[in-house]
């Protein structure tokens, strides 16, 4: 039996997908492997979202060249945003690439491995208006038994100018509400307790037939479930994110009270320029609906410092909204100009490397202080924690995450993984909680 090796670059939805895509390939009959120097196939799973993640895969693919040279037999395929993006340049940069498969067409790998085996190089980068892989039950790779994701829509339609998605992962489309509950009670019943919903926009997700039956509506029903499974979502876009879903989110313990709402910048000049469709003002009104409904709420968000034309003001609208917002984690990154994109065809990516950087050191440091204040606001308080695993500095100690999404160490004593546990909040890192177990 031939052996596939999947390797994942990127968000979690191609964490989500690659699962998809190791389904399709074991029904097909090929073994997964974690082993690469066993595999016959590799499959790399790509991001475009950044330079540097396209990078760090054309390293890898020189890595899986070099293999192949000890192992000719070895197939070598590119998936996700990668190929959607580069189609068959990916075959001219990488001659030992003999597969390119878009996010849109994994059910066609069957065929296109057995193609393959005639030597030729093959491909398929279709987009499509309906698939979202309904039916598939995906194998959990890397899984801790405790945590799953669900891919409840794929595509997005909102052409943020810096962003490559829209053009990676076509329309967006939402995936019927009965093949998600039915994959979310199976995992319930093999012993999962967590599960994320996962879309570019979750916000959007609609499935008309009968009664709607919107975002909202699809939180309230996974969450019936069981209250001993959590639930968690990502992402959340500004303009979409309704009172509905909030006072949802608030309705149920088990519906985790974290909320990660990509801001990208506080400047309202900018966000026009990224199209982001909100205001500066929008998104605080967002936040302030949020805090109303649900005052124990963690927060997150994503930002890109240094997009086209952004200016000191700018740049300290950003770092001012940090301070109002008080975000417990965000994901900072500089911009990273994407071919084909709209600010790509209209902007000029005309901040210095060394000013970009020295931008997003200002907004690191800032991030890391509002952490370690919020998690040392937490010193006292007591959690409920879900406990995902062994700690890696320590044998003897378990980590978990509380509902806010906050990593919390605590000794292991006779504790089980994949079960609650309630402690108490008695140190911290800017990074982590250190908790006490009393119960
Ligand atoms: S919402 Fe904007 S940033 Fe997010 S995937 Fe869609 S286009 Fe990209």
């Amino acid at each position: 039996m031939k052996k596939v090796f999947i390797e994942t670059y990127g968000c979690q939805m191609n964490q989500s997908d690659s699962e998809i895509v190791g389904s399709i390939v074991q029904k097909d009959g090929y073994e997964l492997t974690t082993d690469l120097l066993e595999a016959d196939i590799v499959f790399v799973n790509t991001c475009s979202i950044r330079e540097n993640a396209e990078q760090r895969v054309n390293n890898r693919l020189v890595r899986f060249g070099h293999l192949k040279r000890k192992k000719p037999w070895l197939k070598i395929g590119v998936l996700g945003c990668m190929a959607e993006r580069m189609k068959d340049d990916l075959f001219l940069e990488h001659k030992s690439v003999d597969i390119v498969v878009g996010p849109d067409a994994y059910r066609d790998i069957p065929r296109l491995l057995e193609e393959v085996e005639s030597g030729i190089k093959v491909a398929n980068v279709l987009l499509s208006e309906e698939e979202t892989y309904s039916e598939i039950i995906p194998v959990r790779l890397g899984t801790n038994g405790v945590s799953a994701f669900i891919s409840i829509m794929r595509g997005c339609e909102n052409f943020c100018s810096y962003c490559v998605v829209p053009y990676t992962r076509g329309k967006e489309r939402s995936r019927d509400y009965r093949t998600i509950l039915d994959e979310a009670k199976d995992l319930f019943d093999k012993g999962y307790r967590e599960i994320t919903l996962l879309g570019q926009n979750v916000n959007s997700y609609l499935w008309k037939e009968g009664e709607d039956v919107n975002f909202a509506k699809l939180m309230e029903m996974v969450a019936k479930i069981s209250p001993l499974l959590r639930v968690r979502f990502s992402t959340s876009h500004p303009k979409d994110i309704s009172e509905e879903l909030i006072k949802v989110i608030a309705k149920y313990d088990n519906i985790c009270k974290y909320i990660h709402l990509p801001m990208q910048s506080g400047s309202s000049n900018m966000l026009k320029k990224m199209n982001r469709k909100y205001t500066r003002e929008d998104y605080i009104q967002k936040i302030e609906m949020i805090n109303k409904h649900i005052p124990n709420c963690a927060l997150s968000t994503d930002i890109i410092t240094g997009f086209c034309g952004e200016t000191i003001e700018d740049h300290k609208e950003t770092l001012s909204m940090m301070d109002l917002v008080g975000y417990d984690y965000a994901f900072m990154f500089n911009y990273s100009q994407r071919p084909n994109t709209i600010a790509e065809k209209k902007f000029v990516d005309d901040i210095p490397q060394e000013e970009k950087s020295r931008r997003l050191d200002e907004i690191i440091e800032k991030q890391r202080e509002l952490s370690f204040e919020s998690n040392k606001r937490d010193i006292g308080k007591e959690y409920e924690v879900l406990i995902e695993g062994e700690s890696k500095r320590d044998k003897n100690e378990l980590f978990g995450r509380s509902s806010q999404n906050k990593v919390v160490i605590f000794n292991k004593g006779e504790l089980k993984i994949g079960g609650y546990i309630n402690v108490r909040i008695k140190d911290c890192t800017s990074g982590t909680l250190i908790g006490e177990v009393i119960n």
